[in-house]
Parts: C-alpha cells; structure tokens; sequence
C-alpha cells in the first residue's frame, strides 16, 4: 500500500533500497567508499607517491568511489528513472574525460560522505520506532496447571494469566483479575504520574508496574496490543507523505531533464566542459527531496514519545496551520466526571424522593451527568424503570410504577408543558452563573426539584488555552449542550471569551462548518462523543483515547493520555514543523540551489565546490529536521505543575 520509506535522496542516489541495506552491506557502502575515496586521494597528494604515479592514483580514487554512482544511475536508467544521479555520473565522465581526475576524485568524495552524515543524522531521526519496540517485554510470567511459569512472549495465549511483579513491565494488554498496583503509563500516554489499577481496570503492554502485584488475563497479544497498533502507526504516519512533499516529487521529476538542458546550453555558449559539469553538481536536488520526509519523521516521532499520535505528513502539516481551536466542554475542558453538589427539593417531598427518582430516571443512562446521581444515589434501592428514553442534549425521560419521570435541561421541561416557579428559576440562575449544571426533576408533568452538579476543570486547562492564545491560534471556542450561564462560568474559568452554548451534536457540527469558512480548524474533543464534530474539522483531536482503537483510528491526531496541554503541544509541534519545512524548501534547498548555479555560471565555483555546495545544503536540511526531534514547546514542561 505505501512505498517504503527511503530517508535518502533517491534522485541522487538511485537505486538505494535501504530498507533492505542492512547490516555489513550498508557498513560497507556507507563507510567503506568514502574512507577508500579519502585514503586514496590524501596518498596522491604525498609526495613519493605522486612522483612515481603521478596523477593516476587520482584516477583510481575516481573510479573507485565512482563506479557504484554510475552503476545505480545505469540501473535508474534502465528502469526508465530519469534521476539526477545522471547528473553527477555524467559529471564525473566528463571530468575524467577533460583529464580533471583531482576534482572528480573530490567530487566522488564529498557526495560519500555526505551521504554518510545525511543516514547517519536520518537514522536518528527514525528512532522513535525503535524506542517503542523496546518496550515490548520479550518474556512473560504465566500462570499454569502446575504453577508459575517463565515464557517467551509468543506462546503468551488469550486468556492466560499473566503476573506482573513491581518494577516490572506488563508484557500483554489485559483487564486485572486480582491485585492492585500503581502503573506509570508514561511510555504510552505521555503522563508520569501513576495510575492506580485494581480488579477490572485495563492495562497495557508496555507500561511499567512500579509497585505492587497484578495478575492480568490477557485480552489482546501480538500484534493486536495497543503498544503494536501505535507502533504501526507511527510507522505509516512516518511514510505519509505531506502536501508540500508531493509538490517536491513532481518537482523533482522534471528537474534532471532540465537541468542537463541548461546544462549543455552552458557548455554551447561557454564552450566550458568543467563549467557545465559544476551547473550539473550544484543542481542537484538532494535537500529538496530530504526537506519534508525528514521533518515528517522527526515531528511524528517527537509527539509519539509523549503519547501524541499525529496520522502523518497530511495530519502534521495541516496541525500547523490551525488558526481556530474548538474545545468541547465536558470531558475535555473538564474531567467529565461530574458530581452531585445540591438536591433541593421544590415541592412536598424529600430530597431522597427526589434523588431516588432521579436516579431510576437516569439507571440505564451512559451519560456523565446520570453517573453522577447513580453515585450519588449508591446505597439506596432504584428500582428499574420500566421505560427508558435519552432526549439528546436535554435529558432522559423514564417510566416508573405507572408515574412519568422527566429530568433534563429546561428545555426538556418546557417540551412537556412545565412551568418553574419563580423561586426555582432563581435558585438555577445562581447555580449556573456558579459553573454548575442543574438537572430539573419532574413527575407526571410536576415540577419536583433539583439537582445539581458539578464538574471540575482539568489540570493544567487555563495554561493549555493561554499556550494556545501564544502560538498564534486566533479563535477558541467551547461548545457545549449545556445552558449557557453554566457555560460562561466554565469558559471564563478556563480563559476562553468564546463559547456557544445549547449546542445538540448537530449544532456543533455546524458550527465548525461555518467557522471553517474563515479559519483553518482544529477541533479538540473525546473521540466518542464529539465524533461527528471532530470528523468535520480541519483537525480532529480526540483526547484520552488509550484503550480506544476506534477512536484512535478516527482521529487526525490522537492524544492517549487525557491531558489538554498535549493537545497545545501538538499543535504547537505541527506549527514549528511547518516552519522547519518552509525554511528546508525555500531557504536551503531551492535558495541554495539558485544561488550555486549562478555562481557556477558565472564560474565563481568549480565542480568541488559545488559538489561541496551540495551536500552541504542536503546536510544542513537534514540537521534543520533533526531538531524536531528534541524540540520542546514551553508547554510540555510538567504540565501536572499548573492548577486552575
Ligand atoms: P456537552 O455538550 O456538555 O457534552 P450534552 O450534549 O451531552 O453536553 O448534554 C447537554 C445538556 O443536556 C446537559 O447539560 C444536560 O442539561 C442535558 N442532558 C443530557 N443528557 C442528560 C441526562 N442523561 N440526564 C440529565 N440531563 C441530561
Ligand atoms: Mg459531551
């Protein structure tokens, strides 16, 4: 489906598969040659040896670094691939042809050892992947018939049981059968801090077991993990190729021609071989071929490290030109595990009346809000409702013993006829502009009371949006099902001046459609619920999705840990990835360029230094990349520090 990912510059180097150049065989190209080449050329400059062979030792270095560049451009040829690889063999004959055996032994020299330091600094930047391999425990402990036992990993089964002492790393997906442990998921989600797993709680191959005992029925092996699926991934995000890429590749392909034309037209109206052989050297479009993948790779492999999921060049490159961020509130903004703060009841009955029914209201709901009174209500009887009906975006409506519950929004209430009292209506006012939601219970189309609820905003949320605001993004806003006081309360907590509130899922979609007609938009949202909206945007981001391989699939970019900052981070990586790609194409490869054929036009440079030029420009692209992959945005420092 996708093309391997070759690192280097094809166009100069054609021919080089190096994802089968393994082992000696690469050793042997890529440091073999340009330390022949190098020996070779420093004893022809010494003096016994030039007395007796004079020019030739030269030539012999030449031919030696030489004829594998002529022979991979021959085979480019034959497989009818026009390549620049052309350029410099034809270079090179030419040199030797016009007696030049010093520059084109040079020349031969520098394009080894560039292409040395270009994989060398590559294979850096691919590091990522290697990484996370080697958090796959190669052993697991299993417990069998006749007791523990030490096994390979492969012969680990579905369903096996498999223990997992302190300071040891969990070697399967799985649910805890018993024990109970503190497990650092950092290598996965990005967060040190620990998370506490008891019996029913996941975990994941890979992550590390700091204290205590656990013993895990294995639900996913191989390559089913979640630890296997971001390391595939990783892998197809980093063959992604990004827009501007493709924009290169055409490029590129039309270049070799070209140049050989402005190449020969240099030789007819200079009548100078060596100056149309420099034109040939210089223009050869290595750092423009390296100026995307090598960002690419060392921006994707950054964010994978810290448990951000960004699906390839396409994903990294429109990241970076977000202007405009949507947040959800529940779930995002807030940590969507809300909790009862009131009961008040506006009628004869008893706040446990009104909870009681509240909570057989909301027995079979999914919804935060109806986990909430389910807690709430933990250690009373609810009995089951005998019909249950979710209202999107304003509440639930169940029957009970022949009585109709209703408990919802006000717009739930007022679907059915039922007016508040004036004292009611107050008391919600000044729990909304509080931040909290109210939960409006009625029966039988009487108003009995409220209760209310509260959520808390995530750590580090405000710093999150304040990073945001920094880095450029002009536009944020929180969208929300819930009433609108309640949302200013929340908005204004977290620093955003612009929400939109009494939002249904088909709301919020359109509000994203209109915003992007003006703004380039990210959307930041649970992956499960905010689907529809996050598949609508620019961007979509969907935040705490480990153990989701539906959401993460879905998602633009994937956040595994539940921490907005990652998201600020992601794009604030994308951001500079685009600028580090912007500066590789315009500034050092296509401006390089340009300049080296017009010094060597103008005969300023010969064919060594422009084969210096040359590299040096394909090295300096590479380099600029690399610095992706230790690049820290102010954000990531230890966002666990900042509070609301
Ligand atoms: P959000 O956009 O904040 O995630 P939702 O769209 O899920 O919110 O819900 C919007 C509003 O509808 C809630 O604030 C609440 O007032 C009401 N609501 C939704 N589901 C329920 C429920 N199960 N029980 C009570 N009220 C609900
Ligand atoms: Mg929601």
């Amino acid at each position: 489906m996708k093309e391997p990912t070759d690192r280097s510059c094809e166009i100069c180097h054609p021919g080089h598969d190096r994802s089968k150049a393994k082992g000696l065989s690469l050793k042997y190209r890529e440091l073999l040659l340009p330390v022949v080449v190098g020996l070779l050329i420093v004893l022809g400059a010494t003096g016994l040896v030039r007395e007796v062979f004079g020019l030739y030792i030269f030539l012999l270095a030449a031919l030696v670094g030489g004829v594998p560049i002529v022979f991979e451009a021959v085979k480019g040829l034959l497989r009818k691939n026009m390549n620049v690889g052309v350029l410099i063999s034809v270079a090179l004959i030419a040199s030797i042809l016009i007696g030049e055996y010093f520059a084109g032994a040079l020349v031969v020299f520098i394009m080894h050892i560039g292409e040395l330091l270009e994989n060398i600094t590559v294979a850096k930047t691919g590091n990522a992947i290697r990484k996370l391999m080697d958090l796959k425990p190669k052993t697991a402990r299993v417990r069998r018939a006749d007791g523990e036992v030490v096994v390979p990993i492969e012969e680990v089964k579905l369903g096996d049981r498999v223990l997992v002492k302190s300071g040891e790393r969990i070697p399967v997906d799985g649910v805890v059968a018993s024990g109970q442990a503190a497990v650092n998921q950092a290598s996965l989600t990005g967060e040190s801090i620990p998370v506490e797993v008891s019996v029913g709680n996941e975990v994941f191959e890979g992550t590390l077991n700091e204290l205590g005992v656990l013993e895990i029925a294995t639900t996913k092996i191989g390559r089913e993990t979640t630890l296997a699926h971001i390391i595939k991934l990783v892998e197809e995000a980093q063959a992604d190729k990004a827009p501007a890429q493709r924009v290169a590749d055409r490029f590129a392909k039309y270049f070799t021609p070209i140049i050989l034309v402005i190449a020969l037209a240099v030789y007819f109206a200079t009548d100078d071989v060596v100056k149309a052989i420099t034109v040939l050297i210089v223009a050869c479009p290595c750092a423009l071929v390296l100026a995307t993948p090598t960002a690419v790779i060392a921006a994707v492999g950054n964010a994978a490290r810290r448990g951000i999921l960004i699906k390839g060049g396409r994903s990294l490159e429109a990241a970076g030109r977000v202007n405009a961020v949507v947040v959800d509130k529940t779930g995002t903004l807030t940590y969507g595990n809300p909790q009862v703060t009131d009961i008040r009841s506006f009628s004869e009955k008893t706040q446990a009346d009104v909870l009681i029914r509240a909570a057989i209201a909301e027995k079979f709901s999914e919804h935060p809000l109806a986990k909430a009174i389910i807690n709430k209500a933990h250690g009373l009887e609810v009995p089951d409702p005998s019909d249950f009906q979710v209202i999107l975006g304003r509440g639930v409506v169940a029957y009970a013993s022949e009585q109709k519950l209703i408990l919802g929004n006000r717009k739930l209430l007022a679907d059915h006829q039922i007016v508040l009292p004036q004292q009611a209506e107050e008391y919600l006012l000044a729990k909304e502009a509080n931040g909290e939601t109210c939960l409006l219970l009625a029966e039988d189309d009487r108003f009995l009371g409220v209760i209310s609820v509260a959520d808390v905003l995530r750590k580090g949320t405000s710093q999150a949006i304040a990073t945001l605001r920094e880095a450029g993004v002009k536009k944020i806003v929180m969208l929300t099902g819930d009433n609108p006081r309640t949302a200013a309360a929340i908005a204004s907590l977290a620093g955003i001046d612009d929400f939109a509130a009494d939002q249904l899922p088909e709301d919020k979609v359109n509000t994203v459609k209109r915003l992007k007609q003006q703004y380039k938009v990210a959307v930041i949202g649970d992956g499960i619920n905010d689907a529809p909206a996050l598949a609508t945007a620019d961007v979509g981001i969907a935040m705490g999705v480990i153990g989701s391989d539906a959401a993460i699939e879905a998602a633009d970019i994937a956040l595994l840990g539940d921490n907005l900052v990652q998201a600020a981070q992601a794009i604030l990586l994308s951001r500079k990835a685009l600028r580090v790609i912007k500066a590789n194409i315009y500034a050092f490869s296509l401006g390089l360029n340009i300049v080296g054929m017009y010094l060597a036009i103008y005969g300023m440079v010969g064919p060594v230094e422009a084969a210096l030029l040359h590299n040096l420009a394909a090295f300096v692209v590479v380099l600029n990349s690399a610095r992706l992959i230790r690049y820290k945005s102010h954000a990531a420092l230890t966002p666990q520090q900042t509070a609301i």
